[in-house]
């Protein structure tokens, strides 16, 4: 019993004899009794909302009481505030860990001593169509029936990690799994998307096998020459034929690294920059005078300009797409047929480049594939006419470089129309023209 409740004993008592010796002892008997059951009510009803208080009730906003129990009161207000606080902050950082960990484009699946999934994130739902909710203290090998997984969890040998094709939510998944051992007998299993990076890899590996292959043909045919050269006797004639054989071998070789190296530069330099002046016009003249040479007269070659603009771009970059399509139209067109090179303005705002042949054309099939680099629709004639299967690469590369679109339409026996179209912003009015126009008028 504190000291507060003797004294207040005491008064009651002390105040009853007071009483008494005013009133009757019966009167003073009931005052007595009467304060000490108050005292007693105070007591209970106190204990109650303590007891109340500290079951979680809310005390802010009711009475707190007189002496002692106001003390009690606001000094557990103060406190419960105080947990209260430090709860939020712990669910605020708890909800920025979730968020975060479900930002993450890796899987995470926490799993406990017997393998059973205690969380895992969203992704997971993509990676292994799990559900965080349905799937949780479901054992991991249960759900994720792989043959190796399995093996990879029972072997509990966990130093590497394991490559796993997997058929997720959006198609075949190429995925990494590492687990993480933890805590007491828990495990972590991260999963990462190695799709595109596998993908990438092997179009490198394809890339370097197409490089070799086109390198080691013209050397192959080269170190024969050079063979026969130094082993049989050769009269002038021979010895001329056989050098310009190996002369346009070596050609072969050196276009087929030029372009390479073309295609590289591209790959590594940034959107080509809106900085210099392309004049449209002087460079369909060099591509005319160009094709014309390289046709031989075997074609009937035109050129029509109908658009004052200018490109605003890389000038080498935008001659060597021009130059590869109409070199393409004259090898692959055959003798006596025509090819128009134009350059036209679109309703857009725009403008569009072409070139048209009447030349073999392409069966629709190998249309999306031709600028993939070393694709041919036909290989041997390709080689023939000193092709590298690169050029409608680069193309492509120069007009994406350019904010501009490459397309492709052909009839085989009839002809094919290669055509780039550039934004309006890529394109600027020729001044000269400009200029001449006004000094007429
Ligand atoms: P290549 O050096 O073999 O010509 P390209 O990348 O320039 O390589 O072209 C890819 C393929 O597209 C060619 O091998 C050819 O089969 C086809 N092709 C390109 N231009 C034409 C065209 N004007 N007419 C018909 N086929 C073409």
């Amino acid at each position: 019993m504190g000291l507060r409740t003797v004294f207040t004993l005491l008064a009651i008592l002390v105040s009853a004899l007071f009483f008494g010796s005013f009133f009757s002892e019966t009167l003073s008997f009931l005052w007595g009794v009467s304060l000490l059951v108050l005292f007693i009510l105070y007591q209970s009803w106190n204990q109650e909302r303590l007891l109340k208080a500290i079951q979680g009730d809310d005390l802010i906003g009711r009475s707190r009481g007189i002496g002692r129990w106001r003390i009690i009161f606001e000094l557990l207000e103060k406190k419960s505030k105080g947990w209260r606080q430090e709860i939020l902050r712990s669910e605020i950082e708890y909800k920025r860990f979730i968020q975060a960990v479900q930002a993450s484009p890796n899987g995470l699946i926490m799993l406990d001593e017997d393998d059973q999934i205690e969380w895992c994130n969203n992704i997971c739902k993509e990676h292994f169509r799990l559900d965080p909710l349905r799937d949780a203290r479901q054992p991991i090998t249960f759900l994720l029936r792989h043959p190796d997984f399995i093996r990879y969890m029972q072997n509990s040998d966990f130093t590497s990690p394991l490559n796993l094709d997997f058929m997720g939510v959006n198609g075949n998944l190429m995925l990494l799994l590492q687990v993480y051992p933890y805590g007491e007998n828990r495990k972590l299993l991260l999963s990462q998307d190695v799709t595109v990076l596998k993908r990438n890899e092997s179009i490198r590996q394809d890339f370097v096998a197409n490089v070799s292959h086109e390198l080691r043909t013209p050397l192959t045919v080269l170190n024969g020459f050079l063979e026969t050269l130094q082993e049989i006797p050769l009269n002038a004639a021979e010895r001329k034929k056989y050098l310009n054989l190996m002369s346009l071998q070596s050609s072969r070789m050196l276009s087929l690294v030029e372009e390479l190296l073309i295609l590289t530069k591209l790959d590594h330099s940034p959107i080509s920059p809106k900085t210099s002046v392309v004049k449209v016009k002087d460079l369909l003249q060099r591509l005319l005078d160009d094709g014309k040479s390289l046709s031989n007269s075997r074609h009937e070659i035109r050129c029509e300009i109908h658009s004052e603009k200018n490109i605003l771009g890389a000038e080498n970059e935008i001659f060597s797409a021009f130059s590869n399509l109409v070199t393409n139209a004259i090898r692959y067109t055959q003798e006596n047929g025509f090819i128009e090179i134009a350059w036209r303005d679109e309703v857009s705002g725009g403008a569009i480049f072409s070139v048209t042949d009447s030349g073999i054309g392409i069966t629709p099939e190998h249309i999306p594939r031709l600028t993939e680099r070393f694709y041919r629709v036909d290989r041997s004639r390709s080689r023939e006419s000193g092709g590298t299967g690169l050029g409608l690469a680069i193309v492509k590369h120069v007009a994406i470089r350019h904010g501009a679109k490459l397309e492709i339409q052909s009839t085989p026996a009839v002809g094919s129309v290669f055509s780039i179209q550039f934004d309006s912003e890529r394109l600027t009015p020729d001044l000269d023209s400009l200029k001449n126009e006004a000094s007429q008028d």
